[in-house]
């Protein structure tokens, strides 16, 4: 089977079809790692958009801040303010399909790989540093996780010996259109980055391709066009440092 691995879409259509329409072909079904709302201008149509394509969802922080399941009170200033707007904009049927989505981790049938949002133990952990990455890969039970939440493409691995590497995602391995061979006993965190919001310098929308027969994960980019989705949150008024920071995808 080969998936598309999307999360962190945050109401950001273009980028959405942008990677649809890159990686248009190379798929048959979709995961979500959550966060589809929150910071950009059309939950609803993006919320249309990827219930349309049939995929797989779990919740991300955004999602249920913005459907009313936790307040916003430990959200940063302008994501807060991108909540409230959130919450107005969406229709009760959108809201409603937000309130019951699963958190993860979600396990596939077959045992080959799980979703989460922030980590294994915990969907709003931040898995930013080896030490927490090591502690989730020696936690997981299927060999392959995907998560969001850090708006980062990466991989890491561990593996039967304990030995814990940065697969992609440093310096000396950019993510940018790497692919990561799956080894037999070797556990992986994978991370494909965000789709609506990039914070890993790179501006273009970040998604991933996963062949679970072929035994690969792609980390790869689609260019979008950022002056239209920037040009509707300011007509909506969403705050300037989310409109800016698409551009510099930090
Ligand atoms: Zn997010």
């Amino acid at each position: 089977m080969r998936y598309l691995i999307i999360s962190d879409l945050h109401s950001n259509l273009e980028a959405l079809e942008a990677v649809f329409a890159a990686a248009a072909g190379a798929f048959d079904k979709v995961l979500c790692c959550g966060d589809i709302v929150g910071y950009g201008p059309e939950p609803n149509e993006v919320l249309d958009r990827l219930i349309a394509s049939g995929a797989t969802i779990i919740r991300g922080n955004h999602d249920r801040a913005a459907c009313g399941i936790d307040d916003a009170d430990w959200f940063t200033n302008s994501a807060r303010d991108a909540v409230i707007w959130t919450k107005a904009a969406l229709t009760p049927s959108h809201r409603d399909f937000l309130f019951r989505l699963p958190p993860g981790p979600k396990r596939s049938p077959d045992g080959e790989f799980q979703l989460v949002h922030g980590s294994l133990m915990d969907e709003d952990e931040y898995l930013f540093d080896a030490l927490s990455a090591y502690e989730n890969l020696r936690l997981a039970s299927v060999p392959v996780t995907f998560f969001g939440h850090t708006h980062m493409q990466c991989a890491v691995a561990l593996s039967a010996q304990d030995e814990f590497s940065v697969v992609a995602g440093d310096e000396e391995n950019p993510p940018d259109n790497m692919w990561v061979h799956l080894e037999k006993g070797v556990r992986y965190l994978i991370n494909p980055g965000s789709v609506g919001q990039p914070r890993d310098g790179d501006p273009r929308a970040a998604y991933a391709i996963y062949d679970s027969r072929a035994n690969f994960v792609k980390l790869k980019r689609a260019e979008y066009d950022i002056p239209s989705v920037q040009a509707k949150m300011r007509r909506v008024r969403l705050p300037e440092f989310l409109i800016e920071r698409l551009a510099l995808g930090g």
